[in-house]
């Protein structure tokens, strides 16, 4: 179909149903998909088009009438974990994600719910998810929607129904793999990606014929095994040159577990890929390399899979610098040239603009506080490393800032073509790395890095505990990318505030972690509304507009990997809170309201008398780190989102302890068994442990609790 009778169908469609654009026969088409842009009333595709920019041009909502602005319905939602997703709105539907791969469909006018959809992820599945049982969202193709599930599958829904259409298992799932991403669809193929390099995988995007399923071409990010040199193509061939060791054994990592964007006049597909599995390299590939495709930017062609170029952002990745970051295209100004820029903000620290035609690096500064790198070596486009941060070479401990939680997360940014600006929702956080000796993977469970969470994670002593809490922090920080420098900033106590969504209004949208949503001046970042959603939002902004009124959509309910395993670190203003998931869709003038939030009930922390010895006390302190920690907090200090332990009655029993961790009593709900890799007598003494840091706390007063 040509790009006329598309632009002539879509028009078509909007005089007769006054709100749909789709084509009646094709559904979502290549040409709508390439025309996004320019389609305010809808929000087609994961960052609204295939730039990711995450601008609207709807201004109805503005600096002035903001103050208007109001609830006009919300939906409670059946999950009460992490809520990160896009919503999808076509035809006047609202299409959402949610928690364990769920997906729900609304009228985006009534809320009138349309249909839901849940895979059944097996509960036991969470065990392999390092950040929460998340779906950050959908892509809309034809008359479909396609999903990738936590448990490895991607699935085909009709758009109109809900009804299964096909499903195909895009991993091994005998492996740690796992998907919390978006898929894309370009050209008729959807891609997706997935995760899983905490736990010992080899990254790899895939990419399947959208109308049958068929599978159509994979791209593995690092080398495989011996027996596949001299057979892989020949990016990989140059890549095997930057590995030491049996890296492939354990995978390798470098998964593309979030970001994809699309340039159409290039016809590249940009991804952003994951960190080493496992992080530290001295155990990963002995002696060093690039270790090429991890933390990279790599541009393909879609219709193949074949490589065209790539700008590694950290070398021999050792920190869990993850370059998986929100990838966004523009076009700049830059000194004296028009320039065709991708940009990123990775875990690493320094934000990039590089040439989206060639891999260039054009430039690099860091947005928030460094100290692994004194800078850039511009001739060669690396970054120069302090020698003391390779903490795998030295054996010894090394502070980074920003840490394994990075500069940035998965939350979208957000950019401006009037301002010029892009908007970074900032993390300011440390990580004490502190080398594994003697570590060995464990193919079955745990957290498998080569770094001791034990002594890493969240100290269990409160007054380092209040001061790594006092310098962690966040901001959305508004940032000039041509001359790489602040312009302005919101500073918040907290990290892990939202994503972002810049308008034609001249606002920036965001949730925060405190359990907010705001809009700010665009120019300057003075606050112009805030909505108190209950609940921490960590998920980005969406904008609409149908019969003629423009509407705002948020999920929110907090979650993900920061509650969970720093989940202690609090203060005044970002925590602890509720999850309350729910979607809420705004407009000016909206008169909905949400009910008294429940109060928020912490148990007693009342444990037993730890009969433990020093011994048991010292492997269940490793063994906590290694394989509870994640999800139940560092140092024990739990989160709203999961069972503090400290605070859990099963502690009085060790009968019904070994019951859940070693017999896998409560597998349904993501606490699968530990047996393959933890002994009875291990299990034990993780519980020994917990025992002995909820008495400490006991007589300090309850740290991790409300201040
Ligand atoms: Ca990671």
């Amino acid at each position: 179909m040509g790009l006329l009778r598309a632009a002539a169908g879509a028009a078509l469609a909007i005089a007769l149903a006054g709100c749909s654009a789709t084509d009646d026969e094709g559904g979502v088409t290549t040409e709508m998909l390439l025309n996004a842009a320019s389609d305010s009333s809808e929000w087609l595709t994961y960052g609204r088009d295939y730039s990711e920019q995450r601008y609207s041009p709807l201004d109805q909502i503005n600096l002035e009438s903001v103050k208007d602005l109001g609830l006009a319905w919300h939906a409670d939602m059946d999950t009460a974990r992490g809520q990160e997703a896009t919503p999808l709105v076509i035809d006047g539907n609202i299409y959402i994600t949610t928690a364990w791969s769920k997906v729900k469909a609304y009228n985006a006018t009534t809320g009138e719910p349309l249909w839901d959809y849940d895979p059944q992820v097996p509960g036991e599945t969470a065990v392999k998810a390092c950040c929460d049982v998340v779906n950050r969202g959908l892509a809309a193709f034809g008359d479909k929607l396609y999903l990738g599930t936590l448990d490895g599958r991607l699935i085909a829904l009709d758009r109109k129904t809900g009804a299964e259409v096909w499903s195909t298992v895009t991993v091994d799932q005998s492996k740690p793999y796992t998907i919390t991403g978006a898929p894309i669809v370009v050209g008729g193929k959807v891609i997706i990606g997935n995760g899983g390099a905490e736990y010992g995988v080899r990254g790899y995007i895939t990419a399947y014929d959208a109308e049958s399923g068929e599978e159509d071409w994979r791209f593995y990010v690092v080398p495989g095994g011996p027996e596949e040199e001299g057979t892989e193509p020949e990016y990989l061939a140059k890549a095997r040159e930057t590995w030491n060791g049996e890296w492939w054994k354990f995978g390798g990592g470098g998964t593309v577990w979030d970001s994809m964007a699309y340039d159409p006049e290039l016809d590249l597909l940009y991804i952003g890929t994951g960190n080493g599995s496992p992080w530290n390299q001295a155990y990963r590939s002995p002696g060093g390399g690039d270790n090429l495709y991890l933390s990279s930017i790599v541009a393909l062609r879609p219709e193949t899979g074949e490589y065209v170029w790539h700008y590694q952002t950290t070398p021999g990745e050792t920190w869990d610098f993850t370059a998986t970051q929100h990838i966004m295209l523009a076009n700049l100004d830059i000194d004296g040239r028009k320039r065709k820029v991708l940009m990123q903000a990775p875990k690493n620290g320094f934000f990039y603009v590089i040439d989206r035609e060639t891999g260039e690096l054009i430039s690099a500064d860091n947005y928030v506080p460094q100290n692994w790198a004194t800078g850039f070596d511009m001739a060669t486009g690396r970054p120069i490393e302090v020698p003391e941060a390779r903490y795998g070479d030295t054996g010894k401990p090394f502070v980074s800032t920003p840490g394994a939680g990075g500069g940035h997360s998965w939350h979208p940014m957000a950019f401006s073509p009037s301002q010029g600006l892009v908007y970074i929702p900032a993390i300011e956080a440390a990580f004490p790395y502190f080398p594994e000796t003697d570590w060995k993977a464990d193919a079955h469970r745990g957290f498998n890095v080569g770094v001791d969470q034990a002594a890493g994670g969240l100290p269990a002593i409160e007054s380092v505990r209040e001061a790594t809490a006092a310098s962690t922090k966040g901001a959305l920080i508004a940032w000039d990318p041509v001359t790489q420098t602040e312009r302005w900033r919101v500073q918040y106590p907290g990290p892990w505030n939202g994503g972002l969504l810049a308008t034609g209004g001249g606002l920036v949208f965001q949730g925060t972690a405190a359990g907010y949503v705001k809009a700010y001046d665009a120019a300057d970042g003075s606050e112009k509304w805030s909505f108190p959603a209950q609940t921490g939002v960590i998920a980005p902004p969406i904008t609409y507009e149908i019969d003629g009124e423009q509407y705002v959509a948020v999920m929110a309910g907090w979650g993900g990997i920061w509650p969970l395993a720093p989940g202690g670190i609090v203060n005044e203003t970002s925590g602890p809170v509720p999850n309350i998931s729910r979607l809420l869709v705004f407009k000016l003038g909206g008169t909905d309201t949400l009910p008294d939030a429940p109060p928020l009930v912490r148990r007693p922390l009342d444990p037993p008398a730890f009969t433990g010895d020093p011994a048991e006390l010292t492997q269940g302190t490793y063994d906590y780190g290694r394989y509870c920690g994640t999800c139940h907090g560092d140092a024990v200090v739990g989160s709203t989102v999961l069972p503090d332990l400290r605070r859990s009655p099963v502690l009085n029993s060790a009968e019904s302890w070994q019951a859940i961790v070693h017999g896998g009593a409560l597998q349904q709900n993501g606490m699968a068994s530990f047996a393959d890799s933890l002994s009875p007598e291990r299990i034990e003494g993780i519980r020994q442990y917990v025992i002995f840091r909820a008495n400490q706390d006991k007589e300090l007063g309850g740290i991790g609790d409300q201040k």
